[in-house]
């Protein structure tokens, strides 16, 4: 009858609820039960509290519960590059960043930059994360982030990066470059390993570089693999002008354009395009009809002067855009509160037009949006019933949010990842009251500055590192 309790394994009363359903509802006075990695109620207190008890009670008084965030590009080991090249040109970035780092990094090196960069994902309220991985100088190297997803607990998708040429002569070194045939054999031992573990919670994908970094027929093949092993696809497209007027004067056409007419399985809801600044009206018509999903990165167009990609136009023709921080090389904060506000003004000052794009249309994109790129948009993005239980708890008595008047306003133009007090995912705690409890994160943070320091020294960088300590 009625009066029979349920036990929950986590109970949070009394909190805001912003849902992120497709009403956009936020609860106020609201509880979430949680029984072990799903949600089984979200409403108002005092009606979870006649269905559910626990031993396990967050008190939700001046918090706001919000689904994860879904970081949509990274590059975790660039963990150990913050800051190298800051205020450089394209041509200038890449040999005083990550061309002369990668050949020189171990397994080690990953897993603790993969640490760093996640603990600072986790603080900001992110609880997945898709890393694509290119720098692969030894085979599976890349399990190194992989063992940093298993033990922090952070839902993972690992896009095993690789490219086979370097079309125009862009200066890509050797070892980014590979045989399709050793990217895909590497990327199958990890999906044998790795993909579907941790209830489900770690997965591997497959990351082609970019198009002048990959042939037709490598395209083709990863195409193929995907279909033999229903995972994703991310890509880099369209990232800079450069680049776009460079294929353009080889081939007439843009890439997106160009794939449509010789690889056009490429194509699909299961495509992350990245960045995809630089995109003509007929590859927006590409994408919306192929159902492609856009990762915008606003933050590293920003730094890197991209440009602006065309967003507003993307999310009126119904592409899901989702958002990413991009690797520490080229933001180089994982802070997503900061990518939420930016994205907002930049879109705004832009078109000059502050109606372009909402605080609601942003979180949108950090939530349900990450949640369509990663096809998971039925098991995480909002909190509802029979949902994972990926989610954050948000102080607002703090003085960056008093008064609170506009709550799902205010996570956008004056949230902070300090007001980020707990994270769940997958129904278990991660971070409780500020800290991390999965790994310990003070020696964390001290081995990765020393492992900075060792790689940097290993690649003939150490003196020119040293010298930018004072600049
Ligand atoms: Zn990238």
């Amino acid at each position: 009858g009625d009066c029979v309790m349920d036990y929950a394994d986590i109970l949070i009363k009394n909190a805001i609820i912003i849902t992120m359903d497709k009403n956009k509802r936020v609860i106020d006075d609201g509880a979430i039960a949680i029984v072990d990695d799903k949600i089984v109620a979200v409403d108002k207190t005092s009606r979870v509290e006649q269905k559910y008890k626990s031993e396990k009670v967050i008190c939700g008084k001046g918090r706001i519960v919000l689904p994860g965030f879904i970081n949509t590009h990274d590059h975790l080991f660039q963990t150990l590059l913050r800051s190298m090249g800051d205020d450089m040109n394209l041509n200038d970035w890449w040999p005083n960043t990550v061309g002369p780092i990668t050949p020189y990094l171990t397994k080690k090196d990953m897993y603790y930059a993969a640490l760093t960069g996640c603990i600072e994902l986790i603080r900001s309220g992110v609880t997945a994360n898709l890393d694509y991985q290119y720098a692969n100088p030894r085979p599976l190297i890349a399990e190194g982030v992989l063992e940093a997803f298993l033990q922090i607990g952070i839902r993972g998708v690992l896009g095993r990066g690789y490219s086979d040429v370097d079309m125009f002569d862009f200066g890509l070194p050797d070892d980014i470059i590979e045989s399709t045939e050793q990217a895909l054999s590497d990327t199958e031992t990890l999906i044998k390993r790795w993909h579907g573990k941790a209830n489900g919670r770690i997965k591997i994908w497959l990351a082609p570089g970019a198009p002048f970094a990959n042939s037709d027929e490598n395209l083709a093949k990863t195409r193929e693999f995907a279909n033999k092993y229903g995972i994703g696809i991310t890509m880099h497209i369209q990232e800079a002008r450069a680049e776009v007027d460079t294929w353009k004067e080889h081939f007439g056409t843009t890439p997106v354009q160009y794939y449509a007419k010789k690889v056009p399985e490429l194509f699909g809801p299961d495509f992350i395009s990245v960045h995809s600044v630089w995109l003509e009206p007929e590859d927006i018509k590409i994408f919306a009809k192929t159902g492609v999903t856009v990762s915008h990165n606003t933050n590293s167009n920003m730094y890197l002067s991209s440009g602006v990609a065309p967003v507003p136009e993307m999310l009126k023709q119904g592409i899901p855009v989702s958002l990413g921080v991009d690797g520490a090389a080229s933001n180089n904060s994982k802070d997503f509160f900061e990518m939420l506000k930016n994205t907002v003004l930049m879109h705004k000052v832009h078109t000059l037009n502050p109606t372009i794009l909402t605080s609601v249309d942003v979180l949108e994109m950090a939530t349900m949006g990450g949640a369509r790129s990663l096809m998971m948009e039925k098991e995480i993005g909002s909190l509802e019933v029979g949902k994972k239980a990926d989610l954050s708890i948000f102080d607002y008595t703090m003085a960056n949010m008093v008064p609170l008047n506009r709550p799902m306003s205010q996570i956008v133009y004056c949230g902070k990842a300090a007001n980020i007090e707990t994270v769940i995912i997958d129904g278990r705690i991660i971070m409780e009251n500020r800290v991390i409890k999965t790994v310990n994160e003070e020696e964390v943070l001290r081995k990765t500055q020393k492992i900075t320091e060792d790689i940097h020294e290993r690649a003939g960088r150490g003196e020119y590192r040293r010298e930018l300590f004072f600049k």
